[in-house]
């Protein structure tokens, strides 16, 4: 039966990864304990004697850096994932719609980042976004900081890359047309740019249940100054959720994209690439119904992208 004995309320990260090395597999943090909660109950933590709060590490940010890039920390609710300009649109904005559509508002105002991603479920939300969007984890322990990129990160149902003495502090995600710069010095300076626009899309039994397909893609594509002309995909990241242990990239997707215009062409024949493996099945969907709901769900996607770019403001 789960029995803490003792709630830690560390002030600083320090204190933090302190509490974690000197308990180790005996604690856990606590973040929006709405996925705790559910494992106490069902007996999986049983072995678990020690918790620590999180809520007073100063980790409930989300601030473009000096860096460029989107830094979000670990106890970020999903409330404020949806209502943040910075996570609602571009390059980012499957953060934000993957965040609107977690179901019930109590888990939104509850959950956090942090916590949707270390319990290293296949199915939730963030997980297949934050692939997708090729986020990068921080992370610290009392030997120092390091980086997880997310590539490596999710390793089998409950298991991440995370080690037991290991605190998420942030979330970092690219800049939103980081190699633009870059890109038009390299083409000497003509009218070209990188752009990035992402997409979010789930399937469930209703819309407020767990999905049953959940699929984010993220596009960086070439801009033209003319409106006329197709854009062009320069970098492709398609990410499923709910098809095995952990979510996976459609790299057959990815590179049929790549230096491809979207255009309806490219996305058919995009969605339409055979599923040749075999996604697992759940209560609710058998493997057969999922591989028919990754197909629909790839081209909403890839549609929604479309229009997305197409109403973007010109590139001046
Ligand atoms: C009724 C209900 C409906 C739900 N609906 C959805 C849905 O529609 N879509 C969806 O995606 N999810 C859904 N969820 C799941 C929800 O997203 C997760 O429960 C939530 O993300 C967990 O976050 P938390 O902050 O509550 O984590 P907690 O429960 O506090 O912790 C979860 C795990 O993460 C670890 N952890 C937390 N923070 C850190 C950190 N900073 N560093 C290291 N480890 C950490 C904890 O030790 C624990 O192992 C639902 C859950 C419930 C109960």
């Amino acid at each position: 039966m789960f029995n803490p004995i003792e709630l830690r309320k560390p002030s600083t990260l320090l204190e933090a990864v302190s509490d974690l090395a000197t308990y180790g597999f005996d604690a856990r943090i606590i973040a929006g304990n709405t996925a705790l909660y559910e494992l106490a109950a069902q007996g999986g933590l049983d072995d678990v004697h020690i918790l620590i709060d999180s809520s007073r590490l100063g980790l409930d940010y989300i601030r473009s850096g000096t860096d460029g890039r989107l830094h979000v920390g670990a106890t970020t609710t999903f409330s404020q994932l949806a209502k943040n300009k910075h996570c609602l649109q571009g390059r980012n904005a499957a953060l934000g719609e993957a965040a609107s559509r977690i179901s019930p508002p109590q888990i939104r105002n509850m959950g956090t980042i942090g916590g949707s991603i270390s319990i290293g479920l296949p199915f939730l939300d963030m997980p297949v976004t934050l692939l997708a969007l090729d986020a990068e984890i921080n992370v610290m322990s009392k030997d120092g900081r390091k980086t997880i990129k997310i590539d490596d990160f999710f390793v089998d149902y409950f298991t991440t890359a995370l080690n037991p003495e290991d605190l998420i502090t942030e979330i970092v995600f690219p800049e939103e047309d980081g190699s633009s710069e870059k890109k038009e010095e390299e083409r000497g300076g003509n009218s070209q740019r990188s752009v990035g626009f992402s997409a979010f899309i789930k399937i469930g039994r209703t819309t407020v249940d767990f999905a049953v397909i959940n699929c984010a893609v993220c596009l960086e594509i070439e801009r033209h100054e003319s409106k006329s002309k197709s854009p062009l995909v320069e970098k492709a990241r398609v990410a499923l959720g709910c098809v095995g242990n952990k979510p996976i990239r459609r790299r057959d997707i990815e590179a049929l994209l790549e230096n491809s215009e979207l255009n309806r062409a490219t996305i058919e024949s995009a969605a339409l690439l055979p599923v040749d493996f075999e996604p697992s099945p759940s209560i609710h969907a058998s493997p057969s119904y999922k591989k028919k709901m990754i197909t629909v769900s790839v081209r909403e996607a890839l549609y929604t992208l479309l229009d997305r770019m197409n109403s973007a403001t010109p590139i001046s």
